[in-house]
């Protein structure tokens, strides 16, 4: 006998429509999974054939095909246990299991454990939205643990909480909630940080002010304690709420990702991964594919604190995310693309002790030693990154002083600005400075004679490269943006000039 059950998958964060056709014949004991199904479903035999025994159902010795279709999509996960278990109890007796129930408009998603039981599955949230969004079916059961994320999609499900509750259902014995049950532990309240925490730090905190408005990639230079990551975790507070579609977008990545989702991802992600992180883990993909950091913090900051520590191969391999804003990582006769828009700060030491700069203690390096660490630094990334900064520690006099720093409210303010001039210059779309091409960069950054005459000496002096110079104009258009102005002024120019500290060589001087 034939059977077909519906089901979804996803690849990346998109979800389709999978229909599982079941054959069980007479013949030599088999069990086969076509379909291009990867190792976990390969993997879903035993695990189905034992949760269908252990279910009271009796399972003949036949021979039993499955076919996930359509076949030219690679199939991944755990989720097709439960269709599967459907599809061969259908083909052995259709008729009998299924009362009233009309099986072409239910779909089934679930992994399933030896004993029948239901278990969690990843992905839920792009399955389901993709179920709406394609009208593939009109109800779908799922694990009672994924009900919170399914209700994010707003589509009809039913959860059950093992293999028999199913056949119940179906048969008409028993009825299925889409409540939830489980007791749910009260959300995590974020800790709350402030731009008023920063005492002193003006540079430092225009730069960020800077980076959040024009979305441009900042990298610190300071050594260990000048509050570096203390910067670095408020950048958030002054970027844009986020908008519809990039709380799905961002939501949908966690929820491939395997993350237990509260509600939707409204907040724009903060990630720090250690410098010790796996390539894998940073960029994404593997063996059961899932997004890295880079896509963990689309929409959001990624920061990369002691960023010369990370791996070569890791650095190289953010290249093209930070260009394309996504990343496709390969498999065996597949690809798959994640989104990864994210803001990049990297910090640093100055040199290998830390101390090349401080205004106190002593650096211990010789200079062939800084050069050979700051090259660590340099390179393709830095191609990337249109503000270098160096970060002091905070001077005591400043630390004593009562008065109260600027919060991110009154800098959102400004950023706020800076975002909608941008958003009418590039006709609407959400655009920032940093993106904006060469030839974007001619009309939008164009400057009077007396900043070109500028400009030139100062290319001349500094050895600074073409490159540099389209990095500094987009870093002055984002300033006179923030101040409301039309025309890029000079002080613009200079003040962006300022956040250039790595296109300078390095004065080894000895007053250090
Ligand atoms: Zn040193």
């Amino acid at each position: 006998m034939l059977s077909k059950v519906l089901s979804l998958g996803f690849k990346g964060i998109d979800g389709f429509g999978v229909t599982v056709e079941v054959d069980v014949a007479g013949g030599l004991p088999s069990f086969n999974i076509v379909g291009l199904p990867d190792t976990n479903i390969k993997e879903s035999r035993d695990r189905v054939l034992s949760a269908i025994k252990n279910s009271g159902f009796e399972l003949p010795s036949k021979k039993i095909v499955v076919n996930l279709a359509p076949a030219e999509i690679k199939k991944t996960g755990t989720h097709y246990d439960l269709p599967i278990a459907v599809g061969i109890i259908l083909a052995l007796d259709g008729n009998r299991v299924c009362g009233n129930v009309d099986i072409s408009k239910i779909g089934f998603v679930g992994e399933l454990a030896l004993d029948g039981s239901i278990k969690p599955v990843i992905g839920i949230l792009p399955m389901l939205i993709s179920m709406k969004e394609q009208s593939l079916f009109d109800m779908v059961i799922i694990p009672e643990q994924n009900a919170r994320e399914a209700m994010l999609s707003e589509v009809n499900f039913l959860t059950a909480k093992n293999l028999n509750d199913v056949f119940l259902f179906l048969k008409g014995d028993m009825t299925l909630s889409s409540s939830l049950t489980s007791v749910d532990s009260p959300a995590v309240k974020k800790e709350s940080v402030d731009f008023s925490d920063v005492k002193g730090q003006p540079y430092a905190k225009r730069a960020m002010e800077i980076a959040a408005a024009g979305f441009h990639n900042i990298i610190m230079i300071g050594p260990p304690g000048s509050g570096k990551s203390m910067l670095a975790k408020r950048l958030h507070t002054i970027m844009p709420p986020m908008t519809k579609s990039e709380i799905l977008e961002t939501t949908k990545i966690y929820s491939v990702s395997g993350h237990s989702l509260k509600g939707l991802v409204t907040e724009r992600p903060f990630r720090e991964p250690h410098h010790t992180i796996s390539d894998v883990a940073l960029i994404g993909g593997g063996t059961n594919p899932k997004p890295g950091e880079i896509s963990l913090s689309h929409n959001g900051v990624l920061f990369l604190d002691e960023f010369s520590e990370f791996s070569r191969t890791a650095i190289e391999a953010m290249r093209e995310p930070l260009e394309t804003h996504k990343i496709t990582v390969s498999r065996v006769k597949d690809t798959i693309t994640y989104p990864a828009n994210f803001l990049l700060v990297a910090s640093s030491n100055p040199c290998p002790c830390g101390y090349f700069g401080h205004p106190v203690k002593k650096c211990s390096c010789t200079p062939l030693q800084i050069k050979k660490y700051r090259s660590k630094i340099s390179g393709p990334i830095l191609d990337r990154i249109d503000i270098h900064i160096d970060v002091l520690p905070v001077k005591f006099s400043d630390w004593s002083k009562d008065f109260k720093s600027e919060s991110s409210a009154d800098i959102y303010k400004r950023v706020c600005r800076a975002i909608s001039i941008q958003m009418e210059r590039f006709d609407g779309q959400v655009r920032f400075n940093s993106m904006m091409t060469p030839k974007e960069i001619k009309k939008y950054c164009a400057v009077n004679n007396d900043v070109l005459s500028m400009l030139e000496k100062i290319m001349d002096r500094m050895g600074y490269s073409a490159r540099s110079l389209d990095k500094i104009m987009k870093v002055a258009r984002t300033i006179a943006d923030l101040a409301g102005e039309k025309d890029i002024k000079k002080e613009n120019v200079i003040e962006a000039i300022h956040y250039r500290i790595l296109d300078k060589s390095i004065v080894f001087d000895s007053s250090y």
